[in-house]
């Protein structure tokens, strides 16, 4: 999931492409050397929610690699025809299952070397049951003093719940952006 990708096949004809620059532009581009098809590359964006119910931030723990096994906020990548919040919401709805409404934008990340965009919004949860979806071993609520840092999956989650309870010690939140090395 966290992996820069790298094109092999032209997704027109299935020809080996080759990694150079085009006429008229600036950097490689995946080409390929049979039928001229250009594939253009842009960052993912993985969008995602931090649920909260009291004290608590709902965590995901996560049932597919990379990082199975670790802890994460429900997210998971943005699809066409989805606005940046749909996408949260159903990245939500899919891996926890839980019944909540979407709140302000709290988070956005760079993830420059990964070729990535983390988004997280802020979530109510209306209730404590969860239906957790396949990628999901276990989907419970943690109080800040018992989240397993440790055992966090990605850094950008790491960063959105240090923020979080940050914000919410002071009594307000805000967007935070940042770049994740
Ligand atoms: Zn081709």
């Amino acid at each position: 999931m966290f992996e820069p990708r790298r094109i092999k096949h032209c997704r027109v004809c299935g020809q080996l492409v080759e990694y150079r620059i085009p006429a008229d532009d600036n950097r490689e581009r995946a080409v390929c050397p049979a039928c001229g098809e250009i594939h253009y590359e842009n960052p993912i964006n993985v969008v995602g929610t931090v649920p909260v119910w009291g004290e608590q931030v709902l965590l995901c723990r996560r049932n597919i690699e990379p990082r199975y096994g670790l802890w994460t906020l429900p997210a998971g990548f943005l699809e066409l025809g989805e606005t940046v919040a749909a996408g949260a919401q159903r990245e939500t709805d899919e891996e926890a299952g839980a019944h909540f409404e979407m709140q302000d934008l709290f988070t956005i990340y760079n993830v420059v070397r990964a070729g990535q965009v983390h988004f997280f919004y802020r979530a109510r949860l209306h209730d404590t049951e969860f239906n957790p979806g396949p990628e999901t071993i276990e989907a419970r609520l943690f109080r800040e003093d018992e989240v397993p840092w440790e055992q966090v999956a990605f850094r950008t989650v790491r960063e959105t719940l240090r923020r979080y309870f940050e914000d919410r010690r002071q009594g307000s939140f805000s967007l935070h952006v940042g770049d994740i090395g």
